[in-house]
Order: structure tokens, then C-alpha cells, then sequence
């Protein structure tokens, strides 16, 4: 009987630690119906964000003045500056008219992390600096060599309230950057007053969120079925093309083109029905915006890592999942990350071989049980599945919103041409996570429906904010010479 004792213990150990995991898939479940329920909200806030300045306390639905996205014509040489998440880009495209590209190069750099809690000078001085020793290697002849002004895009991944392309306003700051003396102040003359530091010619002629640059890229590569640009990164947000007319709070003249580019901004998207639990609460009072960005913070790469962790060590403390210690890592801010959960989350062998080495390398939580791998991994699929939904969920309601998606009241396709709309996607975590992107797509297409009369593709558009924000200074500036 002694020598039953510590199996016995085992039993309820595990009973429950299963417990807790079922009252977690419960509460971060994603049926279909509350999908459309989290779509319908959306676009509640999608109108009353169009109807005037503020009329969403949640989506800021920023008009990026772009009226006019790429043909495919655009011609010269052209830079781009990229800041966003976690690294920070410089791109050089030579355009050749006839959407060609003659040539492509790039250099990527980790922004360190100093400098996303700074001052604006140290980070502007920083990218500035980058900017021209990569504009110092062209070796490219163009007629204007001996003429050194240059023109660049500027994607600017963070909520921007634009007073024309190429300048606007920080309004705040995500994804752990926090530089409160940049706020309400225009981010392209911080920029710009920093590249004359750097004693170099570059001017900023476009200035775009980088789902904005993303949806350009897409127009160019793939076809004017580009109606939305979408980004799953560190953060995520959207961008579509909505008709001039509709955008109510616009005051300044309709564009030619009548149609407008809206930046959603919906990291800050929040309803009583995104299925929360206790593990979001949890990351949102660590992050350096509480409060803020929720939507964000159960879709995106920056947070995925962070809720599973935090289900994990409550299921430790609670459940003694680990054994009667609570693995230090587990209380250690950003310890795992959401590569780790994509790792994680791809094993399917019948072992979990690689969430043993995760858990071992990453948490220090040695010699696990199969029992024990099953439950990590559940979590990460619970995380995955429930993030890749909810970016599905979001994207219907684009859908919906500019009537490419929903229900077909005559219950028969409309004609025998389907519509088609195309999603320019980037992100690492779209790009990599593969099981996200798969719950994320197979949501997606159940949403819509594939009998109806509307079909729709996701594309990713690589490098998309980058291309798109060079590919903007280019038709800004064609724009400007035909003037
Ligand atoms: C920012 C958006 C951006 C998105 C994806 C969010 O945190 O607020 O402006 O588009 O991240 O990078
Ligand atoms: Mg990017």
C-alpha cells in the first residue's frame, strides 16, 4: 500500500491539471457562430470609426491618404525604411516601369531593445544612421548618380494619425516600444531632422502603416482583386480599400480615384466576445500598455508565447503539473517565446520529441512525461487555434464590411463569376507558424462559405511593407513630377 501512495498522488495530479485544461478550451473556444458574432462587432466599430474622429473608442479606422495605390508603371530608384516590430529594414528598389523590378536589396537589423524605451533622437538617429551607410553601398548608375537626393518610403508600423502622405502624428506606441516624447508629434520630421544629422539627401515622400504598404505590394504583384492588407507579425492590424464617400468624418476633398485607404488599427478591436481568459488578463497587466491593444494581444506573435506561459505556470502552481516545485522560467517574463509555441505546436510525433527539447533548453523543465509534453502541447493548440480564428474572424468582417463576404440572401450564387478579393498577408507568424495559418484559413473559408457567390485568397505579399512603402514613394513621386 506505501509503494501506492506516490502513483496514487500521480492520478490526481494529472486529474487535475486536466480539469484545468478543460476549463480553459472552454473558455477559449472559437465556434463558427461566435466568430460571425465577433465579425458583426467589428463592423459595428468599422462604421462608427468611419462616422467621425473618435466615434470608436476602439478602431481608430485612419485614412492614409493614399488615394492612389501602385500600377505597375512606377519607375526609378527608390528606398525604404521599415520600422516595426522586432527588426528594423532598409530596402533599395530599382524600378523598371512594366512592373518590373530590376533590382532588390535589403539589410535587416534587431533594433535594440534599449532604444524601443528611449528617447526619439536615439531611435531616429539610430535608423537614420543605418539608412545612409546603406545608401553609401549603392552602386547602381543611374543618370542622377552624381545628383544624391533620394526619395524613401517610410512603413511605420504603429498608429499614425496622418495630416498628408508623407507626414502625421504618432498617437501611441505597441508591441513593447514606449518613446512618450515622440507622441503627437510628426514622426516624418523626427525622421527627417535625423537623416540631416546624418548629413545625407534622402527625402521621406511617403509615409504608411505597414498594412498599408503590405496591400500596395499585393496591388502590384497579384491584381486589383487586392482589396486588404493584413499583418500577423509581433502585431497585428489591417488595411482595405473603402469608397472615399463612405469614409463620413473625411473633410478634405474626395479623391479622384474615390476610393481611400482605412488603416483599421485593429490590434485595439475589444468585445465581450472575444473568448478571454485569466492568461490574457495576466499579459495585459505585465505589458507596457494595459489596457490597450487586446485583440493584439490574443492574435499576434509578441503575446502568444507569454499566455502560454502563464496557463502553464498556473497549471504548475495549481495542479502541480511540473512536480511539487514551480519551474523557475515559468515566472520569468518572455521566456517563451512564441517560436517556442510554434515549435511546439508543429510536433506531431507520436513522443512530442521536440516539445521535450523545448521544454528542456527553453524552460529548464527536465525528464518530462509523455503525459506532460500532451498538456503543453494542447495549450499551444489551444493558443494557435483560438489567435488564427479570431485574424479569420477579423478579415470577414472586412469582407462583410465592403460586401465581398456574407450571407447571400437569394440562397443561390448571383451569377456564375464568383467574386473574388485577394488579402495581401505578411507577418512572421502568417509566414512560419504553419498550424496558425491552416486554423486561420480553414476558418476563414468556412466563414465564407465555398457555395456562395464570393471567394477569397490569401497571398503572401513578402517583404510587403518594405516593397509597398518604396513602391508609394515611387507613384508619389511620379505623381508629383506629372503635376
Ligand atoms: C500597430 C499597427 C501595425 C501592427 C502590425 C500594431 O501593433 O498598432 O500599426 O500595423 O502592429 O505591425
Ligand atoms: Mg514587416
Amino acid at each position: 500500500v506505501a509503494g501506492a501512495t506516490p502513483n496514487a498522488n500521480r492520478v490526481v495530479r494529472v486529474h487535475n491539471a486536466d480539469r484545468l485544461v478543460h476549463g480553459l478550451r472552454l473558455a477559449a473556444a472559437t465556434p463558427l457562430p461566435l466568430l460571425r458574432q465577433v465579425a458583426d462587432a467589428l463592423v459595428g466599430e468599422m462604421c462608427a470609426g468611419l462616422e467621425e474622429e473618435g466615434g470608436s473608442d476602439q478602431l481608430k479606422m485612419l485614412p492614409s491618404y493614399v488615394e492612389n495605390l501602385p500600377t505597375g508603371d512606377e519607375e526609378g530608384l527608390f528606398y525604404a525604411v521599415d520600422l516595426g516590430g522586432t527588426n528594423f529594414r532598409v530596402l533599395r528598389l530599382h524600378l523598371g516601369g512594366k512592373g518590373q523590378v530590376l533590382s532588390q536589396e535589403s539589410k535587416e537589423i534587431a533594433i535594440p531593445r534599449e532604444l524601443m524605451v528611449g528617447t526619439g533622437k536615439d531611435l531616429f538617429d539610430f535608423i537614420a544612421n543605418t539608412l545612409a551607410t546603406f545608401v553609401d553601398t549603392e552602386d547602381i548608375l543611374l543618370d542622377s548618380k552624381s545628383n544624391k537626393h533620394r526619395e524613401a518610403g517610410f512603413a511605420f508600423s504603429f498608429p499614425v494619425r496622418q495630416t498628408s502622405v508623407k507626414s502625421g502624428n504618432v498617437i501611441q506606441w505597441t508591441k513593447g516600444f514606449k518613446i512618450d516624447d515622440a507622441i503627437g508629434k510628426d514622426i516624418v520630421k523626427q525622421f527627417q531632422d535625423a537623416i540631416s544629422r546624418s548629413g545625407h539627401d534622402v527625402e521621406i515622400s511617403a509615409l504608411v502603416n505597414d498594412t498599408v504598404g503590405t496591400l500596395a505590394g499585393g496591388r502590384y504583384n497579384f491584381q486589383e482583386e487586392t482589396m486588404i492588407g493584413c499583418i500577423l507579425g509581433t502585431g497585428t492590424n489591417a488595411c482595405y480599400v473603402e469608397r472615399a464617400d463612405a469614409v463620413k468624418k473625411w473633410k478634405e476633398a474626395l479623391p479622384k480615384s474615390g476610393e481611400m485607404v482605412i488603416n483599421l488599427e485593429w490590434g485595439n478591436f475589444r468585445s465581450p466576445w472575444l473568448p478571454r481568459t485569466f492568461a490574457d488578463d495576466e499579459v495585459d497587466k505585465e505589458s507596457v500598455n494595459p489596457g490597450d491593444q487586446w485583440f493584439e494581444k490574443m492574435v499576434s506573435g509578441m503575446y502568444l508565447g507569454e499566455i502560454v506561459r502563464h496557463m502553464l505556470l498556473r497549471l504548475a502552481e495549481e495542479a502541480t503539473l511540473f512536480g511539487d516545485t514551480v519551474p523557475e522560467k515559468l515566472r520569468e517574463q518572455q521566456s517563451l517565446e512564441t517560436k517556442h509555441v510554434s515549435k511546439i505546436h508543429a510536433d506531431i510525433s507520436s513522443e512530442l520529441q521536440t516539445v521535450a527539447t523545448v521544454l528542456h533548453e527553453v524552460l529548464r523543465i527536465h525528464d518530462t512525461t509523455l503525459e506532460q509534453r500532451r498538456i503543453v502541447h494542447s495549450l499551444c493548440d489551444m493558443v494557435g487555434q483560438r489567435g488564427g480564428r479570431l485574424a479569420a474572424a477579423g478579415l470577414y468582417g472586412i469582407l462583410k464590411k465592403i460586401g465581398r463576404a456574407g450571407p447571400n440572401k437569394n440562397g443561390f450564387a448571383l451569377s456564375r463569376q464568383k467574386k473574388t478579393t485577394v488579402v495581401a498577408m505578411d507577418g512572421g507568424l502568417y509566414e512560419h507558424h504553419h498550424p496558425y495559418r491552416k486554423y486561420m484559413e480553414d476558418a476563414l473559408q468556412e466563414l465564407v462559405g465555398t457555395n456562395g457567390p464570393y471567394e477569397v485568397f490569401l497571398r503572401l505579399q513578402n517583404d510587403g511593407s518594405g516593397i509597398g512603402a518604396a513602391l508609394l514613394a515611387a507613384s508619389h513621386s511620379r505623381h508629383r513630377q506629372t503635376e
